[in-house]
């Protein structure tokens, strides 16, 4: 699903058969989970590939790395035209991009040896979904920022959002909402929250999440709309009389909230700031890409 025998990868600096990729059975992350990583989206036209703030996707994965007490010798600008090649390499249209930083074997609890740099990529069209989600609260907390580097994208993390998204959907939920340590709206798994009310946007302040670029995005969009937002705690009493909600991420892109634990928002998505907001994203990558340009 995710490559054939035709597949390129980036790996350790050269451009690699899938089946040649040579990955040690006790790499580091592997059993530990010492590694970080990214998700791009590219999207095609006529004009071309276009790649969706890459820049800022591998200065956050440099930052990543960093925090993990290990770097890698490539600068957020080479591994945007390294990305660019791999895309024509593998001839691919509309993508996902997973570059990941991981470990060589270590079986001991220490940080040494060079890490090294997977970026492969795989076709994916089609968005997760367009329907507006139930979201359920979740009982896994958001590992707060003396648990977790919390602006890392390690992949250890992300045990404790497939558990969460797991648990919600288990309940019948779409996804899970998850809190704090001190019992505040966080985020989804997988993707940043934004909450509407009385014409205003809230969104929980940095610090115990991952600060998303596609929510950097909806900031700049907000600012050129005259959309407020406030960066706070978010009660969970605010669910109560909230008028809409909405989650972002690269992958998810701009996806509306129908109901939170049952409670549903008072207004419509189609009548929500957040719907303003997804147009505009929708139209700016289709515009930018039909331009021909690469989008930053
Ligand atoms: N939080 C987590 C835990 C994520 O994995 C993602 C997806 N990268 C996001 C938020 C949204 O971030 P972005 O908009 O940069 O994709």
């Amino acid at each position: 699903m995710y490559h054939n025998n035709e597949s390129i990868f980036f790996i350790d600096g050269n451009w690699t058969k899938a089946g040649d990729a040579n990955i040690d059975v006790f790499n580091q992350t592997f059993h530990y989970g010492i590694g970080a990583f990214e998700g791009i989206r590219a999207y095609h036209s006529s004009m071309g590939m276009s790649l969706f703030k890459a820049t800022e996707h591998y200065k956050r994965l440099l930052n990543s790395v960093q925090t993990l007490h290990l770097k890698i010798n490539y600068t957020a600008a080479e591994l945007v035209e390294i990305t660019h090649q791999l895309l024509k390499k593998n001839n691919l249209r509309n993508a996902y991009v997973r570059p990941l930083v991981f470990m060589g074997p270590n079986m001991e609890l220490t940080i040494k040896g060079k890490p090294r740099l997977l970026i492969a990529a795989w076709e994916w069209g089609a968005l997760l979904g367009k329907n507006q989600l139930n979201l359920s609260i979740s009982s896994y907390q958001r590992p707060d920022r003396k648990s977790l580097p919390a602006t890392a994208k390690l992949t250890g993390n992300y045990t404790n959002s497939i558990l969460a998204s797991y648990e919600a959907r288990k309940k019948g939920a779409d996804e899970a909402l998850m809190l704090d340590g001190d019992g505040n709206i966080a985020q989804a798994p997988g993707a940043n929250f934004f909450l509407e009310k009385d014409g205003v946007l809230y969104t929980p302040q940095e610090g115990n999440i991952l600060p998303g670029i596609t929510r950097a995005t909806i900031f700049e969009y907000a600012k050129e709309l005259n959309f407020e937002i406030r960066e706070q705690d978010l009660l969970v009493d605010m669910i109560h009389d909230a008028d809409s909600a909405f989650l972002t991420g690269t992958a998810t892109e701009i996806v509306g909230v129908k109901s939170i634990e049952g409670i549903k928002m008072n207004n419509a998505w189609k009548d929500s700031m957040g719907e303003v907001l997804a147009g505009v994203y929708q139209h700016r990558i289709r515009r930018e890409v039909s331009q021909g340009l690469t989008i930053v």
